[in-house]
């Protein structure tokens, strides 16, 4: 089964909002292994939606809609369809019911136009909308499947989650199982790891291997399809396996970890505990550890040590240090690094120098950073060349430091 995702609406065109519903039901859809092989956006627009429904009937054998199924005149998906493969709108007995108890909820009359959204596809199945009015549709049709989805985020959301995925996964065959395992990597590209990789993507169709990148990491998702749970992870450990062998040194995590989570378990797994002496990051990397539930047991605090006077006299770096190698130096990171974690008897001291940019300082041109990795057996420095702008270098500072930590 592959899938064209259409979002209707006029605002998207106008640059007022982003697609995000076509990212999500994306997302879903990886998931369940349904290819997605086209977005299409197209505004409220009767002859061109009608165009559009075409185009993807052409290619797709699953086209979900978004958007249009409102009240007002410019809602205008499910009559397009309608028109499109000649069938019509009839009501919904308990789409009308729960419109009706939701403007009593409201204490507010209803009006004509609001009966419209009751109206569904003939002979469609009801997808319930449990936070709006219009609901929404599954109707098959010579062989494809169109599914019509509301466009607000907090309703489309649900609905294609708990009402249309489970329907879809049922479709795809009812003794299939489908498990999806994510492996997350740090300090590659997505270019270089698709690269080295080259010879297991090729081959693969079960399980299917989606790679994806962010700005901060690249993650492989293996999805495997079979009868059995334990046959599809046995396809997959098969597939990780190879994968491993190849860029196995770049592996931070797997499926909901992130860098952050990752260190604060391994930390906590071995019962040690960190603080930080910040320059560039002023904050940030501390602030990232906070954000885990549970960092209190492994984070002690830090200082954020911005000046050279501030560095002499909270952190005791030695001023003659930053004469002779300057702010940011290995030295420099390194003696943060050291001396926080002895001042505030930790397991591990890190130390960040560096300039986040735009301009040059002292010397050292923008990108420059240093990261000071300071525990008992001994203090590691990195040099790190970024190249993004102030905000992102600080960001990636921190992302590169926890990888070192937890590497
Ligand atoms: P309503 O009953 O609210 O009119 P609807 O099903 O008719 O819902 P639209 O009128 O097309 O949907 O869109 C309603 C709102 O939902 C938009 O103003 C926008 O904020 C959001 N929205 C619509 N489409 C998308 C999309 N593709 N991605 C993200 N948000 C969207
Ligand atoms: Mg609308």
């Amino acid at each position: 089964m592959n899938a064209e995702i259409i979002a209707v609406g006029s605002e998207l065109l106008l640059g007022q909002i982003t697609n995000t519903n076509a990212r999500f039901v994306s997302g879903h859809l990886a998931e369940i292994g349904i290819n997605v092989y086209y977005h299409t956006v197209v505004g409220d627009n009767h002859d061109r939606l009608e165009q559009a429904i075409r185009i993807a009937e052409s290619r797709a054998d699953l086209i979900i809609f978004s958007g249009g199924l409102g009240p007002t005149k410019d809602d205008l998906t499910k009559e397009t369809i309608a028109r499109h493969l000649g069938t019509t709108l009839e009501m919904d007995e308990l789409a009308m019911e729960s419109i009706e108890a939701y403007f009593e909820r409201a204490k507010r009359p209803m009006t004509e136009n609001n009966k419209k959204q009751a109206l569904v596809l003939k002979g469609s199945e009801v997808l319930v909308n449990e936070n709006g009015m219009a609901p929404g549709m599954l109707y098959k049709h010579e062989g494809r499947v169109y599914i019509l989805l509301p466009g607000p985020p907090h309703e489309i959301e649900p609905m294609f989650q708990f009402e249309a995925k489970p329907k879809l996964i049922h479709m795809l065959n009812k003794e299939n199982v489908i498990i999806s395992h994510v492996l997350r990597f740090y300090g590659i590209g997505e270019a270089e790891l698709e690269d080295r990789l080259d010879h297991i993507l090729e081959k693969q169709t079960n399980p299917t291997i989606a790679p994806l990148a962010s700005a901060s990491e690249v993650t492989l998702r293996i999805t495997a399809k079979t009868d059995t749970a334990e046959e599809a992870w046995q396809l997959i450990n098969e597939t990780k396996k190879e994968i491993l062998e190849v860029v196995g040194q770049y592996l931070y995590g797997y499926d909901d970890d992130s860098l952050t989570s990752r260190a604060v378990d391994l930390l906590k797994e071995q019962n040690k505990t960190i603080s930080a002496a910040e320059s560039l990051t002023a904050g940030l990397f501390q602030s990232e550890l906070a954000s885990v539930t549970g960092a209190s047991a492994v984070l002690a605090g830090g200082v954020i040590a911005y000046n050279e006077e501030i560095k002499i006299s909270q952190l005791d770096i030695d001023a003659e240090l930053l004469k002779t190698y300057g702010v940011v130096s290995e030295q420099t990171a390194s003696a943060m690094a050291e001396n926080v974690r002895k001042k505030f008897g930790t397991d591990y001291g890190i130390g960040l120098t560096g300039v986040a940019g735009p301009d040059a300082h002292g010397g050292q041109p923008a990108g420059t950073v240093w990261i000071g990795i300071a525990s008992e057996s001994g203090t590691d420095a990195y040099r790190l060349q970024l190249s993004g702008m102030r905000n992102t270098n600080r960001i990636r500072t921190v992302k590169l430091a926890l990888h070192y930590l937890i590497r």
